[in-house]
């Protein structure tokens, strides 16, 4: 089992590293009442998670499971998590299918996709707890504070998470920060959609919004949308988004 550790990327949200090959992340965000949880982490690695929540102070209950897309190291625990804190588990309705047991492979583009997501579903899918997602969300909802931002593509129905009072994006896998550089999945074929996930990624930039905590890798602070363009050949320096603006 991994040991958590507790990385704090803003006033309202802390990272659970699960230090596992991956450089896993799942989050943590206060808001009124108790914890939201931003994804589950591999199978297995629950109670890592509900120790890194209870050793924050009350009230550290976590009442919301928010999964941002049906990968393995995203939803492993959440159905223990969500059966132990009674917590209410949302998703896209996208997402919805993958996430409680249908193969990524029905919605890939290309074969090297299909040929991974198939694998992938028969050796690490089916080594999850079956979970039920009680409640999808769209873009522009707003739950606990986090504004959901559509980030299609790295799967069918992926979601972002901006957390307006701390400006600070939760941008799942849109973006990974590994081995001291930014880009897409650098496992071959986990992505189901490059084109769709290269849109969203430049999507982002154009939020504006400067502090973007990917899933796997550290927490990018103050130049992500530059960062980003520069990353996907794009102009540096476009006009500042709406979002980020303190
Ligand atoms: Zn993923």
């Amino acid at each position: 089992m991994p040991v958590a550790r507790l990385r704090p990327i803003s006033r309202h949200i802390a990272a659970i590293d699960l230090h596992g090959r991956f450089q896993v992340a799942a989050f943590l965000v206060r808001h009124d009442g108790g914890l939201l949880l931003v994804d589950a982490g591999f199978p297995g690695w629950h109670y890592a998670i509900l120790t890194a929540a209870e050793s924050l102070p009350q009230p550290n209950r976590i009442t919301h499971i928010v999964l941002t897309h049906a990968h393995v190291d995203h939803i492993g625990g959440a159905a223990f998590l969500a059966r132990h804190s009674g917590a209410q588990v949302l998703a896209s309705a996208v997402e919805k299918p993958f996430i409680e047991g249908r193969s990524l492979a029905h919605a890939a583009c290309g074969i090297l996709p299909r040929l991974v997501l198939s694998l992938n579903h028969w050796t690490q899918a089916r080594r999850v707890e079956p979970v039920r997602v009680d409640r999808t969300v769209d873009a522009e909802d707003v739950v606990c504070g986090l504004r959901v931002v559509g980030v299609s593509g790295h799967t069918p129905g992926q979601i972002a998470l901006w957390h307006e009072a701390d400006a600070v994006l939760l941008c799942a896998d849109a973006l990974f920060n590994v081995n001291g550089s930014i880009g897409f999945d650098p496992v071959p074929g986990m992505t189901s959609n490059r084109s769709g996930a290269a849109a969203s990624l430049a999507r982002l930039a154009e939020l504006g919004c400067r502090d973007v905590a990917p899933s796997h890798g550290p927490a990018i602070l103050g130049d992500a949308p530059d960062r980003i363009r520069r990353f996907l050949g794009l102009a540096v320096g476009g006009p500042a988004g709406t979002i980020g603006e303190r």
